[in-house]
């Protein structure tokens, strides 16, 4: 299971979480607290995206011997996401297949698997057209699942909403699956919880989406299974899926 985590408030340094912090999105990699599914670490590859732009770098590798990476860290930011990748057995290993998956608007990373790919996911796939499956990231879950996102989101439906609907549509299909999602567009952070953990830290200005909490701040709380959270700096909004 890949780590993501996301932020939004005050500029800070993508340094902070993605290397500084005691639990670091770097320590995830290697050393994770909580992984599920038969996954140990998170080796095959890693991203970040941040506000104004999204500006999106991502590599297939490891996020620890990416010495580019950590001067880009050095960059400040008012809203970014970042993740970390254990390939689902099966899907390529390349710099296509790490999250964020990006828009002009939006960044968007999953954490999980569609169960029974890629048989299940065809019901998916055949709502998009042509052009969107050969602009593809790569042919993953998680690429297909923002394939899908990037169009119902372009409507102006609400972010919380879009994700909540398409988490029930991939179960029905694919019950076991597991699909965490965060999602960003510089102004909000939205993430599902459905089969794996997700944590909020609203601090001072600013809030925190991750997989695990970065440090043993008592404030970290936990989001319950199942469930759609929205959240900005003075208000995380949970609601059950
Ligand atoms: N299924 C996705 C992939 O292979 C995400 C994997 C994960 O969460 N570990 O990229």
């Amino acid at each position: 299971m890949c780590r993501h985590l996301a932020y939004l408030g005050p500029a800070v340094p993508l340094a902070g979480p993605l290397f500084d912090a005691p639990h670091s999105l770097e320590r995830q990699s290697y050393a994770p607290g909580d992984m599920r599914a038969g996954g140990t670490v998170n080796v095959d590859g890693y991203g970040v995206g941040w506000f104004p732009g999204p500006v999106r770098y991502r590599r297939a590798g490891t996020l620890w011997s990416d010495a580019n990476l950590r001067q880009l860290a050095g960059a400040r930011s008012t809203a970014f996401l970042a993740a970390v990748r254990s390939a689902t057995a099966g899907m390529p290993v390349a710099d296509a297949a790490c999250a964020p998956f990006a828009d002009d608007t939006w960044l968007f990373s999953h954490n999980g698997r569609i169960d029974g790919w890629p048989h299940t996911a065809a019901g998916l796939a055949k709502t998009l057209d042509v052009t969107d499956l050969l602009t593809m990231d790569a042919p993953t879950d998680s690429a297909l699942l923002w394939a899908v996102l990037r169009r119902r989101l372009a409507t102006g439906a609400r972010p919380e909403q879009v994700l909540a609907d398409l988490v029930r549509e991939v179960v029905e299909e694919a019950p076991k699956s597991r699909l965490n999602f965060l999602l960003t567009n510089g102004k909000a952070l939205v993430g599902t919880t459905w089969t794996h953990a997700l944590w909020v830290l609203q601090k001072g200005e600013g809030v925190t989406l991750a997989s695990e909490p970065l440090d043993d701040d008592p404030d970290w709380r936990e989001i319950p299974d199942r469930h759609v959270v929205a959240a900005v700096p003075s208000t995380v909004e949970v609601r059950p899926i």
